[in-house]
């Protein structure tokens, strides 16, 4: 690829290090020139590595830098919002890491925004799109040869989070992957949405709901139960089963190898079958952020965004904002989007 596509980051933490490293190091058509983030020294410290720009805490002036053609945002959620409306103010490229916004609102105004300038810009970091598990199950629903979806049984469990983490956060940080790839592996929409209150985890007792359980309803009749917890106090574990007419599908475990032995010098201990479980979403999910990122290059070369759009970061707020309005009313809320603009269909 004779064309190298100049992206500057914002945000020098877990995932911001992450993409810069897949960016340099394995992304064709690409690579990173400058870096920013809230703490100067975190921008400088990676900018170092990799003997590029720091912007320090200038990320404002970053993406005004003419040398930068594409904006990756892997600040904290909150920041999301404004990062992006900044960059789409430059009319650049922006790949914004999930959520595209705490909220439906924020994230309207970023699609009345790409209206405005005539032309998708916006990618959200929805990477389950490009895991190849997500990938088959999704070709075998809309084959139709296990027949119709009728229930989604999911889990989404993290290891712990980090302070200021909030209950809300357990939809708006967390389930927005599953609001999100529910909908793209049944080709359906939500018609409504609750959050239940359940036992809760003693491993947890700092003051957010652990675990919670999201139940959605679609426009075609097919039930969805997501469990979330955010500290189950053992691994990083994401499961998905979709019930057909005809049989079932099931994300496989990341780990395809199993192993059958007695632990050293534990004779006392029965033999058994083991899988190790993962605790780092950059491992379980490694192989689908490279493709992501190498289909993002390849569409912004060729002029047209392919990946999940600012549309699919609207609807999954609009469900977030639901589940989040029904907790402890008992009541499915409806999940209720504005007009879906030519630009996203
Ligand atoms: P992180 O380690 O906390 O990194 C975020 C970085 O952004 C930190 O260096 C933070 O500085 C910085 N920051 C805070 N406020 C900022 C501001 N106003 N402007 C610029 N930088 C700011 O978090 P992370 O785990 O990398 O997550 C970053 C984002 O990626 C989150 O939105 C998260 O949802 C998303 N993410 C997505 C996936 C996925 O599976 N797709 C996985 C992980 C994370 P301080 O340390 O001072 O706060």
């Amino acid at each position: 690829m004779d064309k190298v596509l100049k992206i500057g980051i914002i945000g020098c933490g877990a995932i911001g290090k992450d993409h810069c490293r897949r960016i340099i190091e394995t992304v064709p058509g690409a690579t990173v020139v400058a870096v920013s983030d809230y703490v100067a020294a975190a921008a400088d410290e990676t900018a170092a590595k990799y003997g590029i720009k720091s912007y320090g805490n200038d990320c404002d002036g970053m993406i005004k830098d003419p040398e930068v053609e594409a904006v990756v945002i892997t600040s904290i959620d909150p920041t999301h919002h404004d990062y992006v409306m900044k960059t789409l103010a430059e009319e650049k490229w922006c790949f914004c890491e999930k959520p595209l916004s705490q909220n439906a609102k924020d994230c309207e105004e970023i699609i009345r925004r790409e209206q405005e300038i005539g032309k998708r810009l916006v990618q959200v970091g929805f990477m389950r799109h490009y895991d190849r598990g997500y990938a088959e199950m999704k070709r075998i629903i809309a084959s139709g040869e296990l027949g119709k979806p009728l229930i989604i049984k999911a889990c989404h469990r993290n290891v712990s989070q980090g302070p200021g983490f909030k209950t809300e956060n357990g939809v708006t940080n967390v389930a927005i992957h599953e609001l999100d790839i529910c909908r793209w592996l049944l080709d359906d929409e939500y018609e409504d949405v609750q959050c239940v209150k359940v036992r809760q985890s003693s491993n947890s007792d700092k003051g957010y709901d652990n675990p919670q359980v999201m139940l959605m309803r679609t426009k075609k009749g097919c039930f969805i139960d997501v469990e979330v917890q955010v500290a189950d106090g053992y691994g990083y574990d994401i499961q998905c089963e979709v019930v057909c007419e005809n049989g079932t599908v099931k994300l496989p475990d990341p780990y395809a190898v199993v192993c059958r032995s007695r632990p050293a010098g534990w004779d006392s201990v029965k033999p058994a079958e083991s899988m190790p479980i993962m605790t780092d979403w950059k491992e379980r999910f490694i192989e689908a952020y490279d493709i992501e990122f190498c289909k993002w290059v390849e569409s912004v070369h060729a002029g047209k965004l392919t990946g999940p759009s600012s549309w699919d970061g609207y609807v999954a707020c609009v469900a977030g904002d639901a589940l989040n309005a029904s907790r402890g009313t008992s009541q499915f809320l409806k999940v209720e989007t504005m007009e879906k603009p030519e630009m996203y269909k």
